[in-house]
């Protein structure tokens, strides 16, 4: 039994509590890897913004959940090392049972989410309800994401071919009966680096797809449901264009990438958002420095040479967003 306390780290609820009132959304950023957490960390203290660092089921898998809550301990360190000391997180990203979400809670994760989204919806309340009793049970609260409606596209070990948006009639007996401290809804966000078919888009003068844009009017009707409620969405890359072509340009093929618009969700930020999630960004930046290390520089072949810039970039990515999308910074 490890106590997220205990590695330094804090639940949401007085974060989102704020972030809510300000008119803010918290960066949730996926990691796997040291150099990833590195740049989550130096970023974020550098714009003094708070962070919720988020493991999904496959980074379980690749990097090992007793190495990632060890690397998040290491993070409130690092960022105190740093100068500053940010509120941190550790979040379960999609889990999909009660057995992961309590093992994640006994083992230090000050937060998890469950999602009972593709169940019917007698089924999620129950398996949501069941885990928010475990968590807020705790001697130390951990805080619990539900999620109501479906979105499409890919994200690790969680997909699915169509989305259908949330239906605000269904969000307060939702939230009322499962007790759960923040919902995951879908109003047109999605998950991976192709978030539309090219089919649902149009294309601007050069040719480049301009996703639908997201259904602020199903957010509006939410907030209203439960006013103040916080809000989270997924699936919120932009899909830089730049970083695109920088891939392509340097030999991989990336065909019909599209993302969410920044202005949207810097929009959805100032309202009852307060949470986004980023991962596909961070994997495009990283990607397209390490080709084009590779392609400039054929002889090299010391990993922190190429993977070093890669987290350069990185962190100039995720101040970008802290500053100018969610507006998290200068909130820690
Ligand atoms: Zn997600």
């Amino acid at each position: 039994m490890t106590s997220y306390k205990e590695l330094g780290l804090v639940n949401t609820k007085d974060l989102f509590k704020k972030a809510v009132s300000g008119g803010y959304a918290l960066p949730a950023y996926n990691f796997n890897n040291m150099e990833q957490m590195q740049a989550i960390i130096m970023a974020c203290v550098e714009t003094k913004s708070p962070v919720i660092l988020q493991v999904s089921a496959g980074a379980r898998k690749y990097a090992n959940q007793t190495i990632l809550r060890n690397m998040a301990k290491g993070a409130v360190e690092y960022a105190h090392e740093l100068g500053y000391d940010i509120p941190v997180v550790l979040h379960l990203d999609h889990g999909d049972s009660f057995e992961i979400c309590k093992d994640c809670i006994e083992t230090g994760f000050s937060s998890v989410m469950i999602d009972g989204s593709h169940f019917s919806y007698e089924e999620n309340v129950a398996l949501t309800k069941k885990v928010c009793e475990f968590a807020h049970s705790q001697k130390d609260y951990v805080t619990v994401e539900g999620e109501l409606g479906v979105l499409a596209g890919v994200e690790d070990d969680v997909s699915s071919e169509h989305s259908h948006y949330t239906q605000p009639e269904e969000v307060i007996d939702f939230v009322t009966k499962t007790k759960v401290d923040s919902l995951a809804i879908s109003i047109g966000t999605s998950h991976g680096r192709a978030k539309f078919k090219p089919e649902q888009c149009t294309r601007d003068a050069n040719g480049i797809l301009i996703p639908p844009p997201l259904r602020f009017d199903i957010l509006e009707e939410i907030e209203k449901q439960i006013p103040g409620f916080p809000i989270v969405l997924h699936g919120s890359s932009s899909v830089p264009i730049e970083y695109v072509h920088m891939i392509e340009k340097y030999g991989g093929k990336l065909t019909d990438s599209v993302g969410i618009p920044e202005e949207q969700l810097r929009k959805a930020a100032k309202s009852a958002v307060c949470k986004i999630n980023i991962d596909s960004d961070g994997r495009l930046a990283m990607t397209a420095l390490i080709r084009k290390v590779f392609f400039e520089h054929p002889d090299e072949f010391d990993p922190r040479k190429y993977i070093g810039p890669a987290r350069d970039e990185l962190k100039k990515l995720y101040a970008h967003k802290n500053q100018n999308v969610l507006g998290s910074a200068g909130q820690a």
